[in-house]
């Protein structure tokens, strides 16, 4: 996992200030074969987690279409 200095790897946000832990999130998804291993997880707040995660469905849907 990469030092962030704990904050959200997408909008820097510091961990104290949400008052909720940062969260891991996988680059490559579990569906796809992605683990937690240090070069595939970043950490974010809750929300850009969330975000990430609805924009990868999106782009697989893309790639379905
Ligand atoms: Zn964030």
């Amino acid at each position: 996992m990469y030092i962030q200095e704990g904050k959200c790897k997408i909008c820097g946000v510091p961990e104290w200030k949400i008052k909720r832990s940062l969260q891991a999130h996988r680059i490559v998804p579990g569906r796809s074969g992605g683990l937690y291993t240090i070069d595939n997880v970043i950490l974010l707040c809750n929300k850009c987690h969330y975000h990430a995660d609805r924009d990868l469905k999106q782009n697989e849907n893309k790639l379905v279409n």
